[in-house]
């Protein structure tokens, strides 16, 4: 897993409210509450965390007079491992709908640099005027860990596919190009052969040769035809509402061994972002593209100074999204023709990861752009017009 260098966190306390008489429900603070094995966590309607179990600030690795009086989302996040699309946070979705949540599956509790998989729910418990919810995690790391391996192969192969299919379209317009040729030389062909039927005395075995390379061309073409569609099956596209910090998640998760094994420190500042119109697969094959571009571009980066940073933020009505690495940055050459189809410095590269990227970005009403850091390195640099339905004008929702 990738050690994640959270954003600093403000540190707000709210302990004047603790004093109020009616603040924690007294059946919360029973020895009950104190002895559940489960962790347990009290949280008000403004956030804050009322009370804590033993189990709860074992799990969280502070001590509870810590925590208590904090603001839930400056102590932990809740994240979703590979989520796709908008889910409202279970918790601020219980405080209020007055309904009980269940965690998804793929959640993971981040603390620190740790990234705890684990269940659980969110209950109800309002006491008389004070909307409150209870936490109530469950931590079975086996089972988690399992989920989480196999849901990942899952989605690395969601991710495969569609990597080839839009490598399938951007290749299409060469496709056609080689098609061409074949339906050129066909039509010459029968021309030839008609030209020769309409002669005095008509060269049957000549007619035949011309017809014959037609039909050979004829089939050539169809090979063509056919091992693109065997290549390709039919995908449609899925708008949706898409929390980008979760597409960042998703695309360091999937390249997570890589990262490690290249000694690649990643430094994620990531703010809270309305989401955008998109579909998540796609965006998260623009993201998976641009961090396996700083990876391979710090290969020559000396390993203890390989560093990935990308952060999030909104703006102006935008989703900015910038991934800068440490790499030697881009040549002048390179900054002309980056997003110029099979354009590649790489023994290896097919040139068209970033010209990918560029056309699922524009689908999606958005940009990419690059250039050099101050310190060096290449930034990528993405924008995203946010989602217009009516909660996210709101302003309601933010992850
Ligand atoms: P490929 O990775 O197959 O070469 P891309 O379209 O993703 O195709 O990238 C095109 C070229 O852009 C790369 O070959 C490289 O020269 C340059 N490039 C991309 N990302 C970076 C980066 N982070 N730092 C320096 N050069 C880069």
């Amino acid at each position: 897993m990738v050690a994640y260098r959270q954003p600093n966190l403000r540190q707000r306390t709210y302990r004047r409210d603790l004093a109020q008489p009616d603040a924690v429900p007294a059946l919360l603070l029973s020895p009950l509450f104190s002895a559940s094995r489960d962790p347990l966590l009290l949280i008000d309607a403004r956030q804050i965390i009322r009370a804590l179990n033993p189990a709860a600030s074992a799990l969280l690795g502070f001590r509870a007079e810590k925590v208590r009086g904090r603001v839930w989302r400056r102590v932990f996040q809740l994240e979703r491992e590979l989520a796709q699309g908008w889910r409202r946070n279970p918790i601020v979705q219980c405080l209020h709908s007055r309904r009980n949540q269940t965690l998804a599956k793929d959640t993971v509790l981040v603390c620190e640099e740790r990234r705890i998989p684990l269940t659980g729910q969110v209950l109800n418990v309002s006491a008389g005027q004070k909307d409150m919810v209870l936490l109530y995690l469950n931590v079975s790391v086996e089972s988690a860990e399992t989920h989480s391996v196999s849901r990942r192969n899952e989605h690395e192969m969601l991710l495969q596919h569609m990597s080839r299919l839009n490598t399938v379209s951007e290749l299409a317009t060469g496709i056609a190009h080689e098609i061409n040729q074949p339906l050129a030389a066909i039509m010459s062909f029968n021309q030839a052969a008609l030209r020769l039927l309409a002669e005095e005395e008509p060269d049957v075995d000549r007619v035949a040769e011309a017809l014959a390379e037609a039909v050979s061309q004829t089939q050539r073409a169809a090979g063509i035809l056919e091992r693109l569609r065997s290549f390709v099956s039919r995908h449609e596209l899925h708008f949706m509402p898409v929390a980008i910090n979760q597409v960042v998640i998703n695309a360091l998760t999937l390249l997570s061994s890589k990262l490690t094994e290249t000694s690649v420190r990643v430094n994620l500042r990531t703010e809270p972002c309305p989401p955008v119109h998109a579909d998540a697969l796609q965006l998260e094959q623009v993201m998976v593209n641009l961090v396996r571009n700083a990876i391979e571009a710090m290969q020559t980066t000396p390993d203890d100074m390989r560093r990935l940073q990308i952060a999030t933020c909104s703006l102006a009505g935008q989703v900015h999204i910038e991934v800068t690495d440490s790499g030697p940055g881009l040549s002048a050459s390179a900054s002309r023709q980056l997003f110029t189809r099979f354009f590649t410095t790489k023994a290896d590269g097919m040139g068209l990861g970033l010209s990918i990227s560029r056309t699922i970005l524009e689908a999606a009403g958005g940009e990419l752009s690059a250039s050099n850091s101050p310190a060096g390195g290449a930034c990528f640099r993405i924008t995203l017009p946010i989602s217009s339905t009516e909660e996210v004008l709101s302003g309601k929702h933010t992850v």
